[in-house]
């Protein structure tokens, strides 16, 4: 079997978010190829970025060109242009590429990617916007969307569960959640993150993960 870090990705469109994902996916030792129209673009990006060109997605002949049918996955970062997006990945899966994704900029054009043959679609902005508004909202330090109905949350525990062992508090009964780490303020700044039991005693200012539905853990968080 092809070793995960070092299996090729094809990054189409070297945007803001296509840039920054090619450079992330290099920087932890996958081989990328960054393909964009923008000469200019890629001329900057090619000191950082060990493979990119200046290429057409939409055209079919290019995209053979580049060698896509050695991809197993391939990313359509092209978001503004909403027509080349949606051609480019249709081709992909005309191509046959087993594994495409595709930045949407909104539910429409998410909905349109995966008529096309896009096997996961994402909404960095649309997810993002959702995101901080968790992190305005409630007490909240960081939220992040696990599934469509599950989140992990980062934040303080409510006065009613300090000082006694999460056992005995009856946190899932009461709350549906369920701690499962502990970053202890007594410990001050070197303090790590570890594993909570049964046994685990929070204190009044001490970080939590918390994980469970979104309703439930949108509740707990709301609670001082
Ligand atoms: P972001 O918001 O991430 O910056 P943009 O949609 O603004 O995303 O940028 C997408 C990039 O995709 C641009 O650099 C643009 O030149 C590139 N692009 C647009 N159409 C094509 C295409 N047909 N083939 C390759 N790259 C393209």
């Amino acid at each position: 079997m092809a070793d995960i870090r070092t299996e090729s990705v094809m990054v189409i469109g070297l945007g803001r978010f296509g840039s920054a994902l090619a450079l992330e996916l290099t920087s932890r030792g996958t081989e990328v190829l960054g393909v964009d129209t923008n000469r200019k673009l890629v001329q900057n990006l090619s000191g950082r970025l060990p493979h990119v060109v200046v290429a057409d997605s939409t055209d079919i002949e290019a995209l053979r060109q580049l060698g896509i049918a050695e991809f197993r996955r391939a990313v359509v970062a092209i978001g503004t242009d909403i027509q080349a997006s949606i051609l480019t990945a249709s081709l992909l899966s005309e191509l046959e590429v087993p594994d495409i994704w595709a930045k949407a900029i909104n539910r429409q054009h998410g909905r349109i990617l995966s008529r096309v043959g896009a096997h996961h679609v994402v909404l960095p902005e649309h997810d993002m916007g959702e995101r901080v508004a968790h992190l305005l909202s409630g007490r909240m330090l960081d939220y992040i969307e696990v599934d469509e109905d599950f989140a992990m949350v980062k934040t303080k525990p409510p006065r009613d569960i300090v000082s006694v062992p999460l056992g005995e508090t009856g946190l899932r009964a009461r709350y549906g959640v369920t701690v499962v780490a502990v970053k202890s303020q007594a410990r001050g700044d070197t303090a790590t993150f570890t594993y909570a039991t049964s046994d685990t005693v929070l204190m009044y200012g001490d970080v939590i993960l918390v994980v469970g539905t979104i309703r439930d853990v949108e509740r707990f968080a709301e609670v001082d």
